[in-house]
């Protein structure tokens, strides 16, 4: 049982208010700067850095309260720091795993429940109940209903659940980019400047740029953030949620994703910011609710899902993917891929550690499901390579939603497609050395054409879902699949 003065352990993902505020505003908090945890793999530049200034401008916030320290690990500060102390669940399994270990050794007084999501992990237990299958469409609403947001009554307002048929247009025609108000982009300070002299010191091995902080990493920040996407963003959110424009690398997205991940926004407040937007007629409804289920559907369920489907699920493989990630991905070389659609988001990776929603999924996600990218070294990528990876929101993004390696239990279908979708929802093809409508021949769009090869690599598991079948036929019928299909196994360049 922990005493009244034990004082509170924060991992740099439990920055906010709401992990030391309110019940714990007494306790005295311990910061730790691990370098072991931040050699563990080889991570962006720029991820290391939001990580060491959220911890070094939380010390600086929270003055006297708090003490940081810098050692190897994380035991050995607890040691030096000479107290038990509580500490929030964390936020994967490993580091559950570790904390439970500490708590034997005596060095953690207790282990509290996480306030860092809106739906507790006993609560997600009463909704999974039996069910084998989940579908996030019927967990958004049963959070809608929770937690009353956008609700008259028992209804949703406007009287639909979903406005998607509203949302995800292709982008605009005739223009380079959406033209809304830029995001939020925080003002370096003395903090920033010393954590990049102590990287460019630490000797740790990095991957990607390093390059101005793009995130906010307090919560002011964070707050600052939110209210200038609600403001001049949201409006906009939806309609162009799935479109992707070369020269506008953030289009109208929020960019939340960090400070909600170092946990410094709550996600109800930042739902409820969304809905003040609506009520008070500054957003339209489809966009208010396409930005909602973000992070009252999609977030939540991810993260429930992780803890519910267990630390194997990481090694499902259920495609049987085994290409080792080529060189050039591993290291951000945008600069060795011709394909526009996959050097952009590649290089936003290089140069920012971000790229969005549809990037990852229909563009980085859909070339490593065609080529059979290994399941788990991509998730691990794809966790060390983002501002915003953490081990909780990549298995079932990864894993499932993109790979389908878990062989459906999180999406009905794989997402890939060929060039046309990509055409479609860019600008990209039309200054591309490929041409999206070729799938044979030295101007094939390596998408169309690994379109067909990937049909035709898992035609049985296609064919047998209502969902993909057609596609099955439709590869039978092309003349020319042993060709392509040829060409496609001595590609060597995208
Ligand atoms: C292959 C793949 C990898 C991804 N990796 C990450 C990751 O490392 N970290 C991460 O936070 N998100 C990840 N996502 C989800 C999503 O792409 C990002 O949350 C989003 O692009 C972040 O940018 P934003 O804050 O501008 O998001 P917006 O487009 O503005 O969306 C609003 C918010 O909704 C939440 N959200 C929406 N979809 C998801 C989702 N599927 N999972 C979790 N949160 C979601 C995020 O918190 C996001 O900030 C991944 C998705 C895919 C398909
Ligand atoms: S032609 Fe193909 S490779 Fe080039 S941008 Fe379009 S989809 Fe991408």
């Amino acid at each position: 049982m922990a005493e009244q003065d034990t004082p509170l352990w924060l991992f740099a993902d439990q920055l906010g208010r709401h992990f030391h505020g309110g019940e714990h505003e007494h306790r005295r908090i311990l910061l730790v700067e691990a370098s072991s945890a931040l050699a563990r793999r080889r991570f962006h530049r720029q991820k290391l850095h939001l990580i060491l200034s959220a911890l070094r401008h939380a010390k600086a916030d929270l003055g006297e309260r708090a003490t940081l320290l810098r050692a190897d690990t994380y035991t050995e500060a607890l040691r030096g720091y000479g107290r038990p102390v509580l500490v929030h669940e964390p936020t994967s399994h490993a580091a559950e795993r570790f904390v439970h270990r500490l708590r034997d050794a005596g060095l953690v007084a207790d282990i509290l429940p996480t306030p860092a999501f809106a739906l507790s992990r006993a609560e997600f237990g009463h909704w999974a109940g039996e069910r084998t299958r989940f579908r996030m469409e019927d967990f958004y609403r049963d959070q809608r209903r929770r937690f009353s947001v956008m609700m008259v009554g028992t209804d949703p307002v406007g009287g639909r659940w979903n406005f998607d048929a509203d949302n995800r247009e292709s982008p605009p025609k005739g223009v380079n980019t959406l033209e809304v108000p830029p995001p939020y982009r925080p003002a370096e300070d003395g903090i920033d400047a010393g954590v990049r002299r102590d990287l460019d010191g630490m000797g740790i091995d990095t991957v990607g740029a390093d390059g101005p902080r793009l995130f906010a990493v307090t919560p002011t920040e964070a707050g600052e953030a939110l209210s200038q996407f609600i403001g001049h963003r949201l409006a906009l959110f939806g309609r162009y949620e799935d479109a992707i424009l070369g020269a506008d690398w953030a289009m109208a997205h929020s960019l939340l994703s960090v400070p909600l991940n170092l946990g410094l926004l709550h996600p109800l407040d930042v739902v409820h910011a969304a809905e003040s937007a609506y009520r008070d007629g500054s957003a339209p409804l489809a966009a208010t609710e396409g930005f909602i289920r973000q992070i009252l559907g999609w977030r939540e369920y991810i993260w429930q899902l992780y803890w519910h489907f267990g630390p194997d699920y990481l090694d499902s493989n259920h495609l049987g993917a085994h290409t080792p990630l080529p060189d050039w991905w591993t290291h951000l070389d945008a600069d060795a891929v011709d394909a526009a659609c996959l050097h952009d988001a590649l290089a936003g990776v290089r140069d920012r550690g971000w790229a969005h929603h549809i990037q990852r999924l229909m563009v980085l996600g859909s070339h490593a499901l065609q080529r059979g990218y290994q399941p788990r070294e991509l998730n691990d990528w794809f966790s060390a390579s983002f501002v915003d990876g953490f081990a909780w929101v990549m298995p079932a993004n990864v894993i499932g939603m993109s790979q389908h390696a878990d062989g459906g239990r999180m999406a009905t279908k794989p997402y890939t497609s060929g060039g046309a979708y990509i055409n479609k929802m860019s600008d990209h093809c039309r200054s591309c050395r490929f041409d999206p409508k070729k799938r044979l021949g030295p101007d094939a769009c390596p998408f169309t054409a690994g379109y067909w090869a990937f049909v035709d690599r898992h035609q049985g598991l296609l064919s047998a879902n209502m969902r993909t079948a057609r596609a099955v036929s439709s590869m039978k019928r092309l003349a020319d699949l042993p060709a392509v299909l040829e060409q496609e196994r001595h590609r060597d360049t995208f």
